[in-house]
C-alpha cells in the first residue's frame, strides 16, 4: 500500500492548503479550488443571455434574446461563452495572473475553465482546442501565454487535443486596452494566420482566451481558421467585459 495519503495528511497539517486566489487556509479538498469566501465573488453568467456570444442581461424577467452587437455585426464564430462578467474578484486574479507574472494562477483559472456546464455548449462536440496566440516579442516579454496555460488545463481535464502552433499571431498589435471598439477591429485585422491548415480542416474548434472584451480578437482568430477549413468555431473565455 501506498503511504502518500499519510504523508499528505502530514503535510496538510503543517502546511494547511491554501486557497489560490486569497491565500487563506482552506479545509477544501480541492487545494485548486477557490474557498468558500472567494467563490461567491465570482457571479457566473446565467439566463438571460444571449445565445450567441453568451453575454448576461440584467433584467431576470427576459428571455435569453440576441444582444445589439449580436444583431449589428458580423460574428464568425459559432458561440461565445464566458464564464462571469470581468468585474470584481476576477479582474483583480486575471490581472495577477497576466500582468503580476503568476503563473501558478492557470490551474485554478483552467479548472474553472474545464468545469463550464452548459447544455447548449458541450465539449463533447469539440475536437480541437486553440489558445489565441501571442505575438512573439509579447511572449518573451510576458514569459508565457496565458491562453495555453488555461487551454492546457481544459485538454488536460476534458481530453480534448490542444494545438499551440497551428494559428500564429504574425503582427505585433497594440494592447486592445488602450483601444476604442473600432480601433480594436482594425487593430488586428488580418493579425492572425494558419500556419498548418491541414491541423484545423474539417475540426470544430474551441477557441480559449482570458478576458472576451468586444471580441474583435477571437473574431479575427475564428476567421482565419475557417479560412484554412475549420468546420466550427466556438470561443470560451473566463470573463466578459460588460
Ligand atoms: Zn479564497
Ligand atoms: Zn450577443
Amino acid at each position: 500500500m501506498s503511504s502518500a495519503p499519510f504523508w499528505r495528511a502530514l503535510l496538510d497539517f503543517f502546511l494547511p492548503p491554501k486557497c489560490p486566489f486569497c491565500g487563506n487556509p482552506t479545509d477544501s479538498f480541492s487545494p485548486d479550488r477557490p474557498c468558500v469566501s472567494c467563490l461567491p465573488r465570482i457571479k457566473f453568467f446565467s439566463s438571460p443571455r444571449c445565445p450567441r456570444c453568451g453575454i448576461g442581461f440584467p433584467s431576470t424577467s427576459d428571455q435569453d434574446h440576441l444582444c445589439s452587437g449580436c444583431l449589428s455585426a458580423e460574428r464568425p464564430f459559432g458561440k461565445a461563452r464566458s464564464l462571469c462578467p470581468y468585474e470584481g474578484l476576477i479582474v483583480e486574479i486575471i490581472s495577477r495572473f497576466k500582468y503580476g507574472g503568476v503563473a501558478r494562477l492557470a490551474k485554478p483559472l483552467g479548472i474553472l475553465l474545464a468545469d463550464y456546464q452548459d447544455p447548449e455548449f458541450p465539449f463533447s462536440e469539440i475536437d480541437l482546442l486553440i489558445p489565441v496566440p501571442l505575438h512573439t516579442r509579447r511572449l518573451r516579454q510576458r514569459g508565457f501565454n496565458q491562453s495555453l496555460l488555461l487551454a492546457r488545463q481544459v485538454s488536460q481535464r476534458r481530453s480534448i487535443p490542444l494545438n499551440f502552433t497551428a494559428l500564429r499571431r504574425s503582427r505585433q498589435t497594440q494592447p486592445q486596452t488602450q483601444l476604442s471598439g473600432p480601433e480594436r477591429q482594425k487593430n488586428v485585422r488580418g493579425a492572425f494566420e494558419v500556419r498548418t491548415a491541414e491541423a484545423v480542416a474539417g475540426k470544430r474548434i474551441l477557441l480559449i482566451d482570458d478576458v472576451f472584451t468586444t471580441g474583435a480578437t477571437v473574431q479575427e482568430c475564428a476567421k482565419a481558421l475557417l479560412d484554412a477549413g475549420a468546420k466550427r468555431v466556438d470561443v470560451l473565455t473566463l470573463a466578459r467585459v460588460p
